[in-house]
C-alpha cells in the first residue's frame, strides 16, 4: 500500500520516543547514573534513545574489539620465568604490518654475540598503526595481541606516541581478562595455558627425571 513504509518508519520513531520516557520512569529518572541501568542500556534489552555521557560513562567494548597491539609476557608471578617475553623477535609482525610501524631489535648473547630469540627493543608508532590486527593474526607465538585501551590521547605527539617494549608489555592474565574466549581457544590449540617453550622444558625435565630413575633401577 502506498505510504505504508513511511507509516512504519514513523511508528518505529514513535516507539523509541515513548520508550525513552518509560525507561526514565522505570529507573526513577536516574538511568544516567544507575549502574544497573547502564548495563541494561548496553544489552539487547535496551529501550528508547539515550546519550552516552563520555567520559563519565564508557561503553563496554566487545572481545573482538581491537586497538593498539600489546606484547604478551609471562605473569609477573610465574614460577619459572616471570615477566618473560613470549615474543621471539622473529620479525613476522613487522613484515606484515601494512603501514610499517613496528620496529624490532633482536637480542644477542652477550658473550658470543649470536642472536637469541627475544627482542632487545620493540617499538610501535601508535600514530601510524591503523589497528588492522595483522600483527596479532600472523604472530606464530601468540605473542602480540590487540588491546582494548583506546584512551591514548596526549599533548606530546612525538615521543609519547612511540610505544617501547616496556609500555607495550602486558601480562598473560591481562589478555585472559579482556578476551577470555579467544585466550582459551589459543590455549587449547597450544595444549595448555603455558607458552610452548615452558611446555617443552617441562616435558624435557620429566623425561630426564624418568631416565635417571630407570638408570638407577637397572
Ligand atoms: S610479536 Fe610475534 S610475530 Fe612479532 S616478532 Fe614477536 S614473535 Fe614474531
Ligand atoms: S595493528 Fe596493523 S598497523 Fe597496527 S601494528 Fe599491527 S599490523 Fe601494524
Amino acid at each position: 500500500m502506498y505510504g505504508l513504509g513511511i507509516w512504519r518508519g514513523l511508528q518505529v520513531t514513535l516507539t523509541h520516543f515513548v520508550n525513552t520516557y518509560l525507561d526514565d520512569i522505570k529507573w526513577g529518572f536516574r538511568r544516567h547514573i544507575h549502574p544497573d541501568a547502564f548495563a541494561e542500556r548496553q544489552s539487547l534489552a535496551a529501550r528508547g534513545v539515550f546519550t552516552v555521557e563520555y567520559p563519565d560513562e564508557k561503553l563496554a567494548v566487545p572481545e573482538r574489539f581491537r586497538f593498539i597491539p600489546f606484547l604478551v609476557v609471562e605473569n609477573y608471578d610465574h614460577p619459572d620465568r616471570p615477566g618473560y617475553d613470549w615474543c621471539t623477535s622473529c620479525g613476522i609482525c613487522a613484515k606484515v604490518c601494512p603501514p610499517q610501524c613496528i620496529w624490532i631489535v633482536r637480542g644477542k648473547h652477550p658473550d658470543t654475540g649470536r642472536p637469541k630469540p627475544e627482542p632487545e627493543a620493540f617499538f610501535i608508532d601508535i600514530d601510524i598503526c591503523m589497528n588492522c590486527g595483522y600483527c596479532a593474526e600472523f604472530c606464530p607465538f601468540d605473542a602480540i595481541k590487540m588491546d582494548h585501551d583506546y584512551e591514548l590521547a596526549s599533548y606530546d605527539r612525538t615521543s609519547a606516541h612511540i610505544y617501547d617494549k616496556q609500555k607495550l608489555s602486558k601480562e598473560l592474565r591481562y589478555w585472559q581478562s579482556i578476551a577470555p574466549t579467544y585466550a582459551e581457544q589459543e590455549a587449547d590449540a597450544r595444549g595448555g595455558w603455558e607458552h610452548k617453550d615452558v611446555l617443552k622444558q617441562r616435558d624435557k625435565a620429566a623425561k630426564a627425571a624418568q631416565a635417571e630413575v630407570t638408570d638407577k633401577t637397572d
